[in-house]
């Protein structure tokens, strides 16, 4: 089921961090290197009912230094943000009222012609409402008045937002594993699609530069389906100049958050570097399945000791996600490439695991017994049983006394237990904890 994305747009200062900070249930930054400039854009998820979607920050628009190379740069990263959303929440300023920048960016959305939320922020109070009628005249619809810090409306714009989205409950099919091939430009993504597929894809070019699907492959091992979701093959149709788009992550958010396993490609020549940390962690909070991919090793010169030094660097540098499989190979020459198929198929299949409640009580008495629940100020810890409500990624409840004598290094053993008995390779697990009188 595909994650619809908000993208959030709107002048500096108007209220946009406020009203992300209120409506994130999880958030994560990334570094994005515009040429000349570095800037976060900040991702989050948003749950409303029985809907999620995720919301992006565009980094504001502004139109005063037209001319200005970094203004224009950041622009066409909003404008990029707005032509792969789904819903488009613009938000405006009560108190400042309408300026001239938000009739220039009323002009420009309602050029998408994707839905458009009009939110006025900084209505604080009821008797604000009256502020609320002059957006009328941007030609988007009806306004909804908000107030960021005070939480006010949420729920109506929160509705507004979600109207056609479709509820997150419906069961997709599970046959098909869908593998999304992340890592920065140039790392070799379409090499290794090209190596896995047996052939080399063309790129229908497509004057409108929207069919998304076109760069999904379907690929057939053993017997099994894998939609194989080239990142970059989306970049290079993209009608967006090629230098700047190169640098959007926005893409490999979107197909993160649609698929069920990322293979993260990273660069033998260049190892890690921090917007590859982001992503990986965007991966690894998002629940998904993840493989390692070292590329290009075939450029490396090596002796028998370069792969455990490489993926000691790589590991100290990806502390959370100990459980992922590392891969050292070439998409070029295909050295170690057809491995990949049974690692996408063994991650799926972990991230589906079910561990039966008796079986996971008696992996948790053994765990009591190796190592009790620690007592703080005078109160024991006590555990009383544990259950999976979820897969994908596993997920489990841990039923104890009270949930604050929990401490998080006990959580982490216990996973740790978990992980001895049932590998969970290649998947994040989460563990909740709750307190049960
Ligand atoms: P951004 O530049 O659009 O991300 O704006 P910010 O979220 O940084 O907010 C700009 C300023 O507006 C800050 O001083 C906020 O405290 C203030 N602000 C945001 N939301 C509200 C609101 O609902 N009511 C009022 N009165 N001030 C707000
Ligand atoms: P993408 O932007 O991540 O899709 O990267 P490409 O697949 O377009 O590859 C970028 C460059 O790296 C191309 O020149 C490839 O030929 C080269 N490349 C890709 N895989 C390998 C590899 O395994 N070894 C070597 N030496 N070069 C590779």
């Amino acid at each position: 089921m595909s994650k619809p994305l908000v993208a959030i747009v709107g002048r500096p200062n108007v209220g946009k961090s406020t009203l992300i900070n209120g409506l994130a249930q999880r958030r994560v930054s990334i570094v994005e290197d515009i040429p000349g400039v570095t800037r976060d854009r900040i991702y989050c998820d948003v749950k409303w009912l029985d809907k999620e979607f995720t919301l992006i920050d565009t980094g504001g628009i502004e139109f005063r230094n037209e001319k200005d190379q970094i203004s224009s740069g950041i622009r066409q990263q909003a404008e990029l943000a707005m032509e792969e959303a789904d819903v488009i929440l613009f938000v405006v300023d009560a108190r400042t009222g309408m300026t001239s920048d938000d009739e220039i960016i009323a002009g420009l959305l309602r050029k998408t012609g994707k839905p458009v939320v009009l939110a006025v922020n900084k209505v604080d109070s009821d008797n604000q409402e009256m502020d609320v009628y002059e957006f009328y005249s941007l030609g988007l619809g009806d306004p909804i008045g908000i107030s960021a810090v005070n939480r006010l409306n949420f729920g109506d714009l929160l509705d507004r937002i979600t109207e056609g989205f479709p509820n997150q409950k419906e069961e997709e099919s599970e046959d098909i594993i869908r593998t999304a091939i992340v890592g920065r430009p140039n790392v070799g993504k379409s090499t290794l699609i090209n190596s896995l597929l047996g052939y080399e894809r063309s790129l229908v070019a497509d004057e409108m530069g929207t069919t998304r699907d076109a760069v999904d492959s379907l690929w057939t091992y053993k017997g099994k389906t894998f939609i194989l979701v080239d990142t970059a093959g989306m970049r290079k149709k993209s009608k967006i100049d090629e230098p700047l788009e190169k640098y959007s992550v926005i893409r490999s958010i979107r197909a993160i958050d649609n698929c069920d396993v990322a293979i993260f490609v990273i660069d033998a020549e260049d190892k890690l570097t921090e917007q590859d940390k982001k992503i990986i962690g965007y991966i690894h909070e998002a629940g998904k399945g993840l493989i390692l991919f070292v590329n290009k090793w075939d450029s490396i010169a090596k002796d028998e000791h370069t792969i455990n030094e490489f993926e000691k660097e790589i590991r100290n540098g990806l502390p959370f996600a100990p459980y992922a499989p590392m891969l050292f190979g070439s998409a070029k020459t295909k050295q170690r490439i057809h491995r990949l198929g049974d690692l996408i198929y063994n991650v799926a299949e972990q991230q589906n695991l079910r561990v039966s409640t008796s079986v996971l009580n008696d992996l948790l008495e053994d765990a009591k017994m190796i190592n009790p629940p620690p007592a703080h100020s005078g109160r024991v810890a006590k555990i009383y049983y544990m259950t999976e409500v979820g897969v994908r990624p596993p997920t489990f409840v841990m039923f104890v006394n009270d949930a604050n004598l929990i401490h998080f290094s006990y959580v982490r053993f216990i996973e740790n237990k978990l992980r001895e008995a049932f590998s969970f390779e290649g998947t994040p697990i989460r563990i909740v904890v709750r307190s049960k009188k």
